[in-house]
């Protein structure tokens, strides 16, 4: 059995990150994984603008003309036409070219016009609200680093840079199909001893946030011929497998037998952590990586959330930031760990006054309790060994979803 700590040590250095790479143009780049360094051929600002409304001036006039002749207008978007001369000024805007012969901004406030004479009642500094071209960035140099994923933000950088065809990753393909004869699909008539997948929708959504394209292959039942047949094709066809069920030690869990038999080799068997213990990885020489998840819904989705999903970012290009993040937080209820196991325990995380409460939903006892998994938003992690937490003691707190 792997700690936790093992098991994600030995799952991230398994996979091997997507290196095919495409070209998506920028309103279909919001969170794909660049895979080239992005820079621009532009500096930005563009050229020296005005960064408030007023006029363009020469700084050493100030010394020497009691008042300035307005010789142009300059909005944002003209190109100015007349170079300032000596006891000349033009009137300019927000994001206005600074003509030529200019080289500081007095603001409207600080001056008086009368016809096209400008007195200045207050001085600016010298150079003052003038964005000088280049200022904060300058043509070719990187702007986006490779290996990020693209946020609404930076497709304003990369729109103003206009580098609007952008290198990514492939997106992952994740296969994912559940085991059990007592199976159905949610739209089926349940008939007794019967169990409606539940697993597949909430995997399915996980890989989709996490930049991966689901494959949904259904329900297979505890058979070992189609279940056979299935790993084969999903092995074949994804870059990640995702099975629930299976993975136990019942007389109809085959999961491990056949990846073994299909040439996986086997590098998890089981896991210290509490739910989701049975949980099996391996790895196929197409480089797929298979996650044979136990079946139990909480179980399933602890074992996604912890295991799962640092493995698909890892494998989506991101450079970065595999592992979940853990951030302190103080109990609002009482908690039992495992002396054997490292627990997670599922609940909701809110502010209060700005630190973080966890309220426990489903206790260690209750891995049964599907319903109270409703808006989970966070996993409170209990070290192995650690068996009673108390309310207001501090926690560890990966947040989900
Ligand atoms: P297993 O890991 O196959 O032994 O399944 C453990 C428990 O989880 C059993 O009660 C199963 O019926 C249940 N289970 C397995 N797969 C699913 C699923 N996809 N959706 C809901 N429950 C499941
Ligand atoms: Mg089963």
């Amino acid at each position: 059995m792997k700690s936790v700590k093992e098991a994600e040590k030995i799952i991230l250095d398994s996979v091997q990150p997507i290196q095919e790479i495409e070209t998506v143009n920028l309103e279909n780049s919001c969170n794909r994984v660049l895979a080239t360094t992005v820079s621009s051929k532009l500096d930005f600002p563009y050229w020296d603008n005005s960064a408030m409304d007023g006029y363009a001036i020469k700084y050493a006039d100030l010394a020497n003309y009691s008042d300035l002749e307005i010789i142009e207008e300059i909005p944002a978007g003209y190109q100015p036409q007349k170079t300032i001369l000596s006891g000349q000024a033009a009137r300019i805007f927000t994001g206005g070219m600074i003509p030529e012969g200019a080289d500081t901004i007095v603001i409207q406030e600080n001056t008086q016009k009368e016809g096209n004479k400008l007195k200045i009642l207050s001085s600016p500094q010298p150079q003052q609200y003038v964005r000088k071209r280049g200022s904060f960035y300058q043509a070719g140099n990187p702007m986006l680093e490779a290996g990020i994923t693209i946020t609404p933000a930076d497709l304003a950088v990369l729109a103003t840079a206009q580098c609007d065809r952008l290198s990514v990753y492939r997106r992952p393909k994740v296969a994912i199909f559940s085991t059990g004869d007592e199976l159905i699909t949610p739209d089926a008539t349940l008939q007794p001893g019967q169990i409606i997948d539940s697993n597949q929708s909430a995997l399915a959504a996980i890989v989709a946030q996490n930049g991966g394209i689901p494959l949904p292959m259904g329900i297979v039942p505890d058979n070992k011929e189609l279940l056979r047949k299935t790993i084969a094709k999903a092995i074949r066809e994804a870059d990640l497998v995702l099975s629930t069920g299976g993975v136990s030690v019942g007389e109809y869990d085959y999961v491990e037998e056949i990846l073994a038999e299909l040439g996986g080799k086997i590098q998890i068997r089981s896991v210290a952590v509490k739910p989701g213990k049975p949980l099996t990885v391996a790895k196929f020489s197409n480089n797929c990586l298979y996650f044979g998840i136990p079946g139990n819904p909480v179980s399933a989705l602890v074992s996604c959330w912890r295991f799962v999903q640092p493995a698909l970012k890892k494998l989506s290009g991101v450079a970065k930031g595999w592992q979940p993040e853990f951030i302190s937080a103080i109990a609002a209820g009482e908690m039992k760990g495992n002396s054997k196991r490292e627990s997670y325990l599922w609940g909701k995380i809110n502010l209060v006054d700005g630190i973080y409460h966890f309220e426990v939903a489903g206790g260690s006892k209750s891995s049964g309790n599907l319903i109270n998994l409703a808006q989970t938003n966070a996993l409170a992690m209990i070290p192995l060994g650690v068996n009673n937490i108390a309310v207001g003691d501090r926690i560890m707190v990966m947040f989900v979803n």
